[in-house]
Formats: C-alpha cells, structure tokens, sequence
C-alpha cells in the first residue's frame, strides 16, 4: 500500500488550494480526484474580488469582469454603476485545469479519474481495490462527501439548484431577481459568461419543492424573454450545514464543511479559505483561523435573513421591495452592502 502524510480526497476550490499551500514541505501529498478532470463542477462561475485577493487567477482565465449590477425587487430596481469590477466570471473546467497545474508545478501528485470508496482509519480504498495509506486526511469532496459520513456528521441543510446556460451575444448581463412569487426566500441570477449567460435559481427543499421552484423558474425566464430551448440545463446541491472542520487527523475544507452561503449559495471564497486553513493546521503554523471564524459569523447572519424570508410569507415582497428602497436612498449603506458582498 503506498502511503501519504497528506491525501486530499476532491480537486475542486478547497482541495487543490489546500495542496497550494502544503507544498514546499516535507510531507508526501496526494489529491485524487472522481473525475476525469478537475473542476467539471455546475456552478454560475462567478469570483468576487476577495476571491481573486487569495487566488491571482490570470487575466485570460476571466470570462467578464463587470463593473454594472441590477438588483431587482417586485416594485424597486437598483442599478449600479461600480468604480470596480463588482463581478468576476469563470469556466470551472479552465479554473480547475489552472488550478491543478499549479499544484502540480509546485511538486505535488493529483490524480485524477480515482474515486475513493471506502475509509478505515489510516487509509482509504478505491475503486478496482487500490488502498492508499494516509496520516492526514482532508475531505474537500463536496457536498456529498464521504469524508464528512465517515465522521458522522449529517447535512440537513441543502439547495437544490437549477440553472441553464443560455448562447447570447447582447452584452454581459449581471441582474439579481428577489421576488417572493417566483423564489420564495432566494433569487434568480443573471450572470454574464463568454458567448453565453448562466441564469438560475434555488432553494431549500425542506421549504420549497423543487417542482414548485422548476413551475416558477419557468414563468420568471418566459416574463423575462429569457429562451432556454437551446440551452444547457444543470442542477446541483449546495451544503451549507456547517458542523465543524478540524478533526485531526480528519479535516473538512469547502462545502464538505457545509461553509457555502445558504443564501446567496456562494462557496468558492469559503472553499480557498478553509483549504488554505487546513494546510496551516496540519503544518503546524498556527493555532486560530480567524477568518473562518468570519465566514461562520457571517454565515449565520444571512442564514438568520434567510430564516426571517422564510417566516414571513405574505410580508416576503414587502420586506424585499423595502430593504432596495433603503438601499437606494442610503448611499453609505449602499457603498457598505457592495463592499461586504464583493
Ligand atoms: C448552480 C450553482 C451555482 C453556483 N455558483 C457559484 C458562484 O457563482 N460563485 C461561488 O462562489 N460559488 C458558487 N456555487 C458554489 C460552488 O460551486 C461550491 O461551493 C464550490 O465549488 C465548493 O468547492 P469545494 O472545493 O468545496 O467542492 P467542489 O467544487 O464540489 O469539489 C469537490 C470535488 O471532490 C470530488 N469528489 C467528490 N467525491 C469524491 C470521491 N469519493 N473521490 C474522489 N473525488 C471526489 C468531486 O468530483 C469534486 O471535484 C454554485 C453552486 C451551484 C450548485
């Protein structure tokens, strides 16, 4: 059997970060990945600037950078111009193929097309029977990850997400749609890509039945002239059930720790942050992750928005309509919100 220090199991964000930040060291590290190809991940692609501040993705890897955004309630549209690109767009495929190479270059084995199925204290199996021997193990496998049920920690909190790549060739689009009638407590997004558009939905199922959120997703992109008969569709679940991260010699980084926003159903900052924390923890080089700390503060501030969407029913349009009205009238809170979301 041949053994590792470090194996990461999942080349997404989270994995491939935290082998960024293990090389140079002494220790023998191993990504493995399902896939044949890091990073074939349904995800709208979008990067703020706090992502691109950990991860100097190069210029030609960005689809549209946008410094325009529209946010929609029923009744109040905010449109803005931003002295800075508010948006950044990437294809997951090239940012994983990126990715992946650089952690290559710095030494460090990924291989790919191996899916771990099984893990026993000190190392795992995969299919057709190898076993891989570890003394740490990191679970950067996403939403579904194995890692995280070989800890027996249960996600109870998930989107379920629907979204359709559109060819377009009118301008980059970047909108926000908040509207009780056709996304309950979450949104439908308009991101802007090469030669396309990425537009979607979610919600979480324990409040709001995928059919129902498929019915109205529908209504939404016919009001909207939004044509999907020769688009892609794609569908995909979001944890964000967050029930720790550090359980040396097991670690959790990205959506295998549930980090991912449950309102907004961001997670690729979550996923560098906490892959980069995890490298720390196991070199050693310090003992407090403040910005974890962070995300989980700020997590449960919108989760606890999002609880007060959820309850509020026949007030929801209200509450949206209002809060873009105060925003709209409130330039230094508008200036704040912007900050905080990019
Ligand atoms: C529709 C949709 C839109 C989104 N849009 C955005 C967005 O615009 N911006 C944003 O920040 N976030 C977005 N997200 C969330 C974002 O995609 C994830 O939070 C992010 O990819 C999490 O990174 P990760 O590295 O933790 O996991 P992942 O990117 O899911 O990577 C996990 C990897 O582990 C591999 N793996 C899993 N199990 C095994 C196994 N047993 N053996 C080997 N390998 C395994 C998988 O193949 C995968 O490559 C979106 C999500 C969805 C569903």
């Amino acid at each position: 059997m041949e053994k590792y220090d470090v194996l990461i199991i999942g080349a997404g964000p989270a994995g491939l970060f935290c082998a960024e930040h293990l090389a140079g060291s002494d220790l023998r590290v191993l990504v493995v990945e399902k896939n044949d190809v890091p990073g074939d991940k349904v995800c709208a692609g979008g990067l703020t600037e706090k992502d691109l501040e950990l991860l100097p993705v190069p210029d030609d890897l960005i689809e549209v950078r946008m410094h325009e955004s529209v946010l929609k309630a029923p009744l109040v549209e905010m449109r803005t111009q931003h002295p800075k690109p508010v948006l950044f767009t990437v294809d997951r495929k090239r940012l994983g193929a990126w990715q992946a190479e650089r952690v290559r270059e710095r030494g460090i084995e990924v291989r790919t097309g191996v899916r771990v199925q099984q893990i026993e204290k000190d190392h795992v199996v995969v299919a057709g029977g190898e076993k891989i021997g570890y003394r740490y193990l990191v679970g950067a496998d996403g939403q579904n990850s194995l890692v995280r049920k070989y800890l027996q920690l249960p996600v109870e909190k998930k989107i379920f997400t629907l979204q359709y790549r559109i060819p377009w060739h009118d301008g980059p689009r970047f909108e926000i749609h908040m509207n009780g009638r056709y996304f309950h407590s979450w949104y439908g997004w308009i991101f802007p890509h090469k030669d396309e558009l990425v537009v979607g939905t979610g919600g979480d199922a324990r409040y709001v039945s995928p059919q129902w959120m498929k019915k109205r997703f529908y209504k939404w992109l016919e009001k909207n002239g939004l044509d999907v008969s020769g688009a892609v569709y794609e569908s995909y679940p979001i944890s964000y059930d967050y029930r720790g991260w550090d359980f040396d010699p097991v670690f959790l980084a990205g959506e295998a720790a549930g980090l991912a926003s449950g309102l907004t159903g961001e997670g690729i900052y979550q996923a560098l942050v906490s892959g980069r924390a995890v490298a720390d923890k196991i070199l050693k080089k310090r003992d407090t992750f403040p910005e974890i700390d962070q995300i989980i503060r700020y997590n449960a501030i919108q989760h606890k928005f999002l609880g007060i969407l959820i309850k509020s029913g026949p007030f929801r349009n209200l509450i949206l309509n209002s809060i873009l009205l105060y925003l709209k009238a409130n330039k230094k809170m508008k200036k704040k919100v912007s900050r905080t979301l990019t």
